[in-house]
């Protein structure tokens, strides 16, 4: 084999769809080339002997945010023990700043930017001579039409068990300045019919579940509605095989005509990634990012009331200029919207975003290793930010996972940001560990918080000696662990009657994978266990 594309994957059910894209555009060299995929946490070293039996003389390798350390040591060894073999680079990683990265300078090419034919044109030469003397080769960016679809390169085990990308646009028109997509400026969008017709072929091949990694999914209206009515389309035609499909949204651009299709969809098919990060409009105005916070709100509440979209939507923390309160204020306004998830981000500089120019003015420090998170700026010092990615993560473990949800109104009250944060403070005050909490050693957990929270509240009210703290927290912390127990089974009940076969089986594999990936992470964190 002459070529190998190359790459980590965060988890086994993610898929790359960019090396898809290399494979489907090789032209000549396709018969020659041949993809290898893997996860992160896996060992260098192993990976480098499994590319090494494909015998290539040249390896393409994908670097992204979350691969680029491990990489870098796969491409060291590589250079140590097979100096002969070229090494190519492309991704977004290798980009931008690639003056400064040590997997560059070990290198032999770089591609940034749009690779679908450049790397093949590159591979070309390299192969047949002459040899290019420029080590960094800019992407050029044909016509969508010259791209040709990667879809024929997922594998029936892809479709079966892994998620199915597809995309039917690139780029976004929008500056938000700690976004990659800033960069580009505006959207372009795959001849429509194609790729109507390549999802069919999908579609036909078994897969029923469709993440669309388009920015903005409801910028082309038209286009929007022809992709929905295909899956319209698809669950009328076969209401007892139903398909899934994900898709990042703007949340203040819902016209009637968009509406009207999205009331259609069943419980269980449709999936919205929805992007707010900020409600203060002075911190928008700072980072480019245009929202009409009014109409998206008035959006986010329709969709929960209108529509059986599942609704995760992103607030980011650590933006230039925005302080805790302002966060909180924000945190709140979503949370009173009651969207399925709140996925809390914390600020990463991104290479090549422009939010690099806030840096000094706003005191911004970000951790200089992937994933280049902030870890102080002017209005959160380094201790405020550690607790809010200790927030973040507590409350992926007991909002987000709909493990408590029965809890969760008790646990948030009237002031979600300010409970949860009292919660979270506490939390890791009982455990010294963000990881390895069993869902049954949580339950406990929030059961005597629980109780802790009624007693005082209870002496705040009716003065003391109406019931001990023991007494109460006995009491809760059994109601709740039992609670939490029974909760988990419904809402798993739940969760299975409202996704089709399809989804559920992918989120069986997906929850086992991120389980390893976790198990990975946690090694590595060596977190201190305390039995609660
Ligand atoms: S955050 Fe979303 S809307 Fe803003 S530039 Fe990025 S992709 Fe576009």
């Amino acid at each position: 084999m002459s070529i190998v594309l190359c790459t980590l994957n965060a988890r086994y059910s993610h898929t790359s769809l960019g090396l898809r894209y290399l494979l489907a555009n090789m032209g000549d060299l396709q018969p020659q080339t041949q993809i290898q995929e893997f996860v992160i946490g896996v060992r260098a070293a192993d990976v480098v002997e499994k590319l090494l039996a494909l015998q290539p003389r040249l390896i393409g390798f994908g670097v992204y945010i979350w691969n680029v350390e491990e990489l870098t040591h796969i491409v060291a060894l590589l250079k140590r023990v097979a100096p002969e073999i070229t090494i190519v680079l492309g991704g977004p990683e290798v980009s931008h700043e690639t003056t400064e990265q040590r997997i560059i300078a070990m290198a032999d090419y770089v591609v940034t930017g749009w690779g679908d034919t450049t790397f093949p044109r590159l591979c070309s030469d390299i192969l047949n001579g002459p040899k290019p003397l420029m080590k960094i080769h800019a992407g050029e960016q044909p016509a969508m039409d010259q791209i040709a679809f990667p879809y024929a390169y997922y594998s029936t085990e892809d479709i079966a068990q892994r998620t199915v990308y597809v995309e039917a646009s690139r780029g976004c028109p929008f500056k938000c300045e700690f976004c990659l997509s800033a960069l580009d400026k505006t959207a372009w969008p795959f001849p429509l019919d194609d790729l109507l017709s390549e999802l069919d072929t999908l579609y036909a091949r078994g897969a029923r579940v469709f993440k669309f990694v388009d920015r903005t999914f409801n910028l082309n209206i038209n286009n929007s509605l022809r992709i929905l009515q295909f899956f319209l389309d698809k669950l009328n035609g076969f209401p007892d095989d139903p398909v899934f499909a994900h898709f990042e949204l703007v949340p203040d651009h819902l016209p009637d005509a968009l509406k009207n299709s999205l009331q259609k969809f069943p419980p269980g098919a449709l999936q919205f990634e929805i992007g707010i990060q900020s409600f203060n409009p002075e911190v928008q105005a700072r980072i480019s990012r245009k929202q009409n916070n009014e109409k998206a709100m008035a959006n986010l509440r329709w969709l929960r009331e209108e529509t059986h979209a599942h609704l995760h939507v992103d607030l980011i923390a650590g933006l230039p200029g925005e302080d805790v309160d302002s966060f909180a204020r924000g945190f709140d306004q979503l949370a009173a919207l009651q969207p399925h998830e709140i996925q809390f981000g914390i600020l990463k500089r991104l290479r090549g975003t422009p939010i690099i120019r806030h840096t000094q003015a706003y005191g911004m420090v970000f951790d200089p290793l992937p994933p280049y998170q902030i870890l102080a700026n002017d209005c959160m010092d380094f201790n405020t930010m550690q607790r809010l990615v200790r927030f973040a993560r507590y409350w992926d473990l007991v909002a987000n996972s709909g493990r408590f949800s029965e809890h969760l109104p008790e646990i948030l009250g009237d002031a979600p940001f300010a409970r949860f944060l009292a919660l979270s403070d506490w939390l890791y005050a009982n455990t010294d560990a963000t990881h390895r909490i069993s869902p049954e050693r949580l339950g406990r957990l929030l059961g005597i918080w629980l109780a802790a929270q009624s007693v005082d509240s209870a002496e705040d009210q009716e003065g003391q000696g109406a019931r001990t703290p023991e007494t109460a927290s006995d009491e809760k912390l059994s109601s709740a662990s039992e609670k939490s127990k029974m909760s988990a089974t419904r809402r798993q009940q739940r969760h299975q009657a409202a996704l089709p076969s399809a989804v559920a089986r992918q989120a069986s594999i997906s929850d086992r994978a991120s389980s390893l990936s976790e198990d990975n992470g946690r090694v590595r964190a060596r977190s201190k266990i305390i039995s609660a």
